[in-house]
């Protein structure tokens, strides 16, 4: 079964990008094959949408070339759905009948738009997503959680779903605000003995809930008790919420159980570090807005010293340009290095790509070229396979930036790397042993 999915994957590979191939077909797999159906696993509702409005035809036309007959196609939401059938609680209806008169206002930034926001493989799904909830409302993924690390356009993508819903809808009333600044209303309101109001503003006169960085509310406990009222009110009534995150709902530390289980209502999706590409264009676009004179070998020089975090990687194109014009000199290689010498110091003194190579290859005995090459022989292929873990351990690396960082591997290839390895640790002590050890000497 394998083999068909492996062949009908090599078909629809050639007519899609590698880009749009990556995201959207290689996360399914292929579950079943009957006379006349395949059922294929796609990870969530979001996905089975995409994939149903977009690919099916192409689907049906590779299944049947590979196995010769007529095939329609099924698909199934796999793992993580259970969590979503539990029932929603009643939303606290007292609120609802009162009319609204609230002002209603906004804070959203004009500058964080769709237009604005460079998509590349690390983004593509919570932007799809994003654009989907911004011109469908409350209907589709509700609640939108959006959970990635600092700098990588959480903040950016939620302004863009306010701004666009504004732009269509001028009279819809969103509210976009942080965690931080829900809980300091609250607090406010209890003091002042308003919670009337606040509570008419967000649960009766909002349409569209937007809160950042909604780890916050970790340990907050009567926050917590308000939000979660306020969600089931909102969400009872069909108006669409959108949280940000730096941690996935089961990585938050003392949240209710309750408010977890909501945020995995409607749909995930996790921005990852941007690839090389989308760094660049990044750059470029940056640089444009700001008439920053921006040769190519810089823009790359920077965007491979900076690779964790958009807002530190804008930061070194501003801070290059404001020494420029301080010591009037044009922006060179050169000159960008020099100023950038910090940064990069400091990045190399950290664990590396390069470094996990390197000792992984001193340890293994094997030469680099063989550990980024194609030979399949297990002597280079378990090295290679435990460098790949390696680097997604310790430097949390995405998969595509794996492959690429092995001689320009697909994604998947290290995917099965990583996987491969995690359930060698698991089965067998002794590897377990070898592979600390290794990590160890690694320093993590
Ligand atoms: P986060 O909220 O995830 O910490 P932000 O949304 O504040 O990150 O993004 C940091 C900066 O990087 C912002 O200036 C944002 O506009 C910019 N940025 C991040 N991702 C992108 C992108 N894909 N395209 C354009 N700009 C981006
Ligand atoms: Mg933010």
């Amino acid at each position: 079964m394998q083999n068909i999915w492996n062949n009908a994957l090599t078909r629809i590979r050639e007519r899609l990008s590698e880009q749009t191939f990556s995201t959207w077909i290689a996360p399914m797999a292929l579950r079943e094959v009957t006379d006349e159906a395949a059922v294929l696993e796609v990870p969530n509702s979001f996905f089975e949408d995409w994939i149903r409005n977009n690919y099916m035809p192409m689907l049906r036309e590779a299944m049947s070339e590979v196995t010769g007959v007529e095939m329609d196609i099924r698909l199934v939401i796999g793992e993580s759905r259970a969590i979503e059938t539990e029932l929603p609680d009643l939303p606290d209806r007292r609120f609802q009948k009162t009319r609204p008169s609230c002002e209603y206002h906004s804070r959203l930034n004009p500058k964080y738009t769709f237009a604005s926001f460079i998509v590349g493989s690390s983004n593509q799904l919570p932007h799809a997503a994003s654009i989907a909830i911004a011109s469908q409302l409350g209907t589709k993924y509700n609640p939108l959680f959006v959970y990635g690390g600092v700098g990588l356009g959480k903040t950016h993508l939620l302004h863009a779903i306010g701004n666009h819903i504004l732009s269509r809808n001028p009279d819809m009333r969103i509210y976009y605000l942080s965690a931080e600044e829900f809980m300091n209303e609250y607090v406010a309101s209890v003091r002042t003995y308003k919670m009337d109001a606040f509570r008419e503003k967000f649960r009766a006169s909002c349409d569209v809930l937007l809160i950042d960085d909604i780890q916050f509310i970790a340990g907050k406990e009567q926050t917590q008790e308000e939000f979660f009222y306020t969600f089931n009110a909102l969400y009872g009534m069909n108006k669409q919420i959108v949280l940000t995150s730096d941690k996935y709902p089961q990585e938050i530390p003392d949240l209710e159980e309750r408010l977890r289980s909501r945020f995995q209502w409607g749909l995930i999706a996790d921005i990852q570090v941007p690839e090389m590409e989308t760094r660049l264009a990044i750059l470029k676009r940056k640089a444009e807005d700001e008439r920053i004179p921006l040769p190519d070998d810089v823009a790359l020089f920077l965007a491979t010293s900076i690779k964790n975090n958009v807002r530190e990687l804008e930061g070194s194109l501003i801070n290059l340009a404001a020494h420029a014009s301080l010591e009037n000199h044009p922006i060179d290689l050169d000159f960008a290095t020099r100023t950038l010498k910090k940064v990069v110091a400091l990045r190399d003194s950290a664990l590396t790509v390069d470094r996990i190579q390197h000792e992984v290859c001193r340890h293994f005995n094997v030469n680099l070229e063989d550990l980024t090459g194609a030979r399949r022989h297990r002597s280079i292929a378990f090295p290679r396979q435990v460098a790949m873990y390696l680097c997604r351990k310790g430097l949390n690396a995405s998969y595509p930036e794996i492959g690429n960082r092995f001689g320009g591997k697909d994604h998947t290839t290290a995917m099965a790397a990583c996987r491969k390895i995690e359930q060698q640790i698991h089965r067998d002590a002794a590897m377990r042993g070898k592979i600390e050890a290794l990590e160890r000497l690694l320093g993590f």
